[in-house]
C-alpha cells in the first residue's frame, strides 16, 4: 500500500513496516551526513566530535542527517513531482501548521486528480482541503481505512 509515503518524522516507521521508497524530507535519526563532503552514512553508534568522517577522514564534521528548523527539507523537487502524480493522498497525525508539509494537500487539489483525506486526532489548520476526514486517534482509524481501500481496489 506505501507507494513512496512522504515521512516528516525522522524515525524509520513506514520502513519497520515493510514500505519502500521512503521519502525522509526532514532525514533519518540512522544516519549522520558530513559537512566537509556531504556524504552521508548509516551511524548506529555513538558519535561525538572526535569521529573521522569515514569518507573523507575529517572530524570533527560528522552531524546527525536531521533537518533542523531554518533549513531546506531534502527532496523537494522529487516530493512535488509525487504530490502532482498521486492519485491518492493522506495525511496521517499532523497539525497541518508546519510549512511546507502543510501545504502538500493544497498542491494535491490544486492539480486535482488525487482523493484526498485526513487522518487526525482533531480537525487540522488544513482540513478545508481534504475532501474526506476521520477524526480520531490514527490507531483506532487506519487499519479500518485501509481495509477499505483494500476492498475497493483503490490501493493494492
Ligand atoms: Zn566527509
Amino acid at each position: 500500500m506505501n507507494k513512496n509515503p512522504i515521512h516528516i518524522n525522522v524515525n524509520n516507521l513506514h520502513e519497520r513496516g515493510g514500505a519502500e521508497g521512503v521519502i525522509h524530507m526532514h532525514g533519518e535519526l540512522g544516519r549522520v551526513r558530513c559537512v566537509h563532503c556531504g556524504m552521508r552514512h548509516d551511524w548506529t553508534t555513538d558519535c561525538t566530535q572526535a569521529t573521522a568522517c569515514p569518507s573523507c577522514n575529517a572530524a570533527p564534521g560528522l552531524r546527525p542527517d536531521i533537518v533542523w528548523f531554518g533549513e531546506m527539507p531534502y527532496h523537494m523537487d522529487l516530493i512535488y513531482t509525487r504530490l502532482r502524480a498521486c492519485d491518492l493522498f493522506i495525511s496521517v497525525g499532523t497539525s497541518g501548521n508546519v510549512y511546507p508539509a502543510a501545504g502538500f494537500v493544497a498542491e494535491v487539489r490544486r492539480v486535482g486528480h488525487a482523493h484526498t483525506i485526513e487522518v487526525n486526532l482533531e480537525p487540522s489548520a488544513g482540513v478545508s482541503y481534504f475532501e474526506e476526514c476521520r477524526h480520531g486517534k490514527a490507531g483506532d482509524l487506519m487499519p479500518a481505512l485501509v481495509d477499505e481501500l483494500l476492498g475497493k481496489g483503490t490501493v493494492t
